[in-house]
């Protein structure tokens, strides 16, 4: 599933791209995504001019000229593909994760620009695209998500006192997009893993510390994760290669039964299932 990283790759290759480019044309192939795209959504968007693409926690903005927004949210499975029209493209696809071309199958939206289109597939149809009228309704679409890691407001002050009394574990305190924005599983166990803190604790009882560790780590790895993944298409080049590079990077996700990268600790990592989702952390040095 793309995370933060991921989606910001997407943003950061599509405001390459489309930044001021208007919209020729708009295909629908398939409406059938999480939310059935609207009848008027080709219609609306057609010469419309993109100022800007943007991002809040998982999803992507097109800022159009005239207060008009469109929301994407990748879900499970959904890639963009970037196609030329003049030289045929190795790798279409805007960030590392799943097929470096363009599928055969699932191809749901085109928008077309001058000399290119991008593609939106998803297999699974978790992800949807979603019209903003304008930016007080946009504000107002993600009032109740926490900051982000990197925010100023994602500080010890705000998570020692989000935190106080609560028997809730850490781990899915990581995932409450209510608490913090964009961390997803992956990186969920990665950011407990660089902290040396269990994913079983109770929030409730981490320190002042504790906290201090889980802020400063959270940033450490999504933009870690980010800078990887931006070097690995910053030129479109083969992805295929980079993407093992890129989870050779992990500690511990899906790490299961292996040495403990910690050259000091003897520990295995271990995989727990914790609220139904897999968890992975070092029996030694995260047991605390
Ligand atoms: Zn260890």
């Amino acid at each position: 599933m793309p995370e933060l990283p991921e989606v910001e790759i997407v943003r950061q290759s599509l405001d390459k791209k489309i930044k001021q480019k208007k919209v020729k044309k708009v295909l629908v192939r398939n409406r059938n995504l999480r939310f059935k795209i609207p009848l008027n959504f080709a219609s609306f968007l057609k010469g419309r001019k993109i100022t800007n693409v943007k991002r809040i926690s998982k999803y992507i903005i097109f800022c159009f000229s005239g207060d008009i927004y469109c929301l994407l949210h990748l879900g499970m499975s959904g890639t963009i593909h970037i196609i030329s029209d003049i030289k045929k493209n190795s790798t279409t696809n805007a960030s590392f994760y799943s097929s470096p071309i363009l599928p055969k199958k699932h191809n749901h939206v085109e928008i077309i620009f001058k000399s290119f289109k991008i593609i939106y597939n998803d297999p699974r149809r978790f992800g949807f695209f979603q019209i903003i009228n304008n930016l007080n309704l946009l504000k107002a679409r993600f009032n109740n998500l926490g900051p982000e890691p990197f925010q100023l407001d994602f500080n010890l002050k705000y998570v020692f006192s989000y935190f106080k009394r609560k028997a809730k574990n850490i781990k899915n305190f990581l995932l409450d997009q209510n608490f913090v924005s964009g961390i997803g599983n992956i990186y969920a166990s990665e950011i407990l893993f660089l902290c040396k803190i269990n994913p079983n604790k109770k929030a409730g009882n981490l320190t002042k510390k504790d906290c201090l560790k889980i802020i400063k780590n959270s940033k450490k790895v999504l933009l870690n994760a980010i800078k990887r993944g931006g070097s690995s298409i910053r030129d479109f080049k083969d992805t295929s290669g980079k993407k093992g590079e890129f989870q050779k990077n992990f500690n511990v996700y899906e790490r299961e039964g292996l040495n403990c990268k910690r050259s000091t600790c003897e520990g295995k990592i271990k995989k727990k299932i914790i609220t139904n989702r897999s968890t992975f952390f070092c029996e030694l040095c995260q047991n605390n």
